[in-house]
């Protein structure tokens, strides 16, 4: 009998250390991750990190926001680097995009926000209300009133939904959760066009494809675009939780004093994590390093799967791939997890690979023998 809520899908397998980019389970059995988490772990079990947490533990581990952080400003400066938007640290996903569906209706005095169908923001009622899949918000209703979808990465069906209460755009610029499908560049370059004609805000989620996950530190950095509201958790502190909202400073007084807080949002170890985070990512070139091994894996994946008809597509940025197939993808992630291998599906047909950006070459080599087995023995090609 578990005490637990049955919410989750568990596998028979409890993984009880990890060292870098490999995870251990309660038999000594070790694993090569390829999963970060969900998008998580994105330096692996990473010793600099680790060593931020523990000496911040030794100063002061909770401090509320009623007083100063040197540290929430250092990770703030981080993530900005210009002197455009200002920051709000919680402490996940979700909490940061209800705080950016809050900003931009609290900004713009106007209560419509646009979604995309197949989106996923997160669970609590606002983030569930964005997004654009019926089986999250089955028999949660009613939900929050004020969103519309339309379809991803088409131009007309957005524009088709706008009225003069639309406040804001909300996307993913590769939806993660339900397949791994990357925008468009003319897409994105349409949609923001007609957001600036039309003061309508620009809201990009960037809790899975940001800190560096697509080899730059955003995902909206390769579509020449500058969000208005930007969010973030996943890889943030690499393991420790939080969340953070970037809004553009042009809005910020939309949160001004007593309009939104948390109380443990910004704390002291998620912050020291998430500082030692971003100076690692921005250490020389590692970002480069994350583009490179990420062109490096699609072509090895393009190379073996060439030939296979159970294999539809193969698609992603950075260290973000989703392979698209035919074949049972539940039945090929345990058949890699028994040839020591954790990936993850993305929807109903895609495997999605998240290793952590900390990846080697010989571990993408590695990884790619595991999945060409997994393929052969369940596909019928
Ligand atoms: C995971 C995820 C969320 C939700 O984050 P939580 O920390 O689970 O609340 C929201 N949006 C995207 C794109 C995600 O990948």
């Amino acid at each position: 009998m578990s005490y637990l809520f049955q919410n989750y899908m568990r596998a028979d397998v409890e993984f009880i250390k990890a060292n870098g980019n490999y995870l251990i389970d309660q038999t000594g059995r070790t694993y090569l991750d390829f999963s970060s988490g969900i998008g998580v772990t994105n330096l692996g079990f990473n010793k600099d990190v680790k060593k931020a947490v523990e000496q911040q533990l030794e100063l002061i581990w909770h401090s509320p926001n009623i007083y100063k952080s040197f540290l929430q400003e250092k990770v703030a400066e981080k993530l900005i680097r210009t002197e455009d938007y200002v920051a709000f640290f919680c402490n996940s996903g979700t909490e940061a995009n209800e705080a950016a569906i809050k900003l931009a209706r609290k900004a713009t005095g106007k209560s419509e926000i646009i979604a995309f169908e197949h989106s996923f923001h997160g669970r609590t009622y606002g983030s569930m209300s964005a997004t654009g899949q019926e089986a999250i918000k089955f028999n949660f209703e009613p939900v929050v009133p004020g969103f519309k979808f339309a379809e991803f990465n088409n131009f007309s069906s957005f524009k088709s939904l706008v009225t003069k209460d639309t406040a804001a755009v909300m996307l993913e610029l590769i939806q993660g959760e339900s397949g791994v499908r990357p925008a468009n560049k003319t897409f994105i370059q349409q949609l923001v066009k007609f957001c600036n004609q039309h003061h309508i805000l620009l809201i990009i989620d960037e809790i899975q494809t940001g800190i560096g996950r697509t080899g730059k530190l955003f995902a909206y950095e390769h579509y020449d675009i500058s969000p208005d509201i930007i969010t973030l958790a996943k890889g943030l502190g690499n393991g420790i939780p939080v969340g953070a909202l970037l809004g553009k400073r042009n809005i910020s007084d939309a949160f001004g004093y007593g309009s939104h807080g948390t109380t443990f949002g910004g704390n002291r170890l998620a912050m020291a994590a998430a500082l030692k985070t971003l100076e690692t990512i921005e250490y020389s070139n590692f970002l480069e390093s994350v583009y490179h091994k990420g062109e490096y894996l699609l072509n090895c994946l393009n190379k073996i799967f060439k030939d296979y008809l159970s294999v539809t597509d193969i698609r992603g940025k950075g260290l973000m791939i989703g392979i698209e197939t035919t074949c049972n993808i539940n039945e090929i992630v345990s058949n890699a997890r028994t040839k020591g291998l954790i990936i993850l599906t993305a929807g109903t047909n895609v495997i999605r690979l998240l290793p952590p950006l900390t990846i080697t070459f010989e571990q993408i080599e590695e990884a790619v023998v595991i999945l060409k087995e997994c393929f052969n023995e369940l596909s019928s090609d």
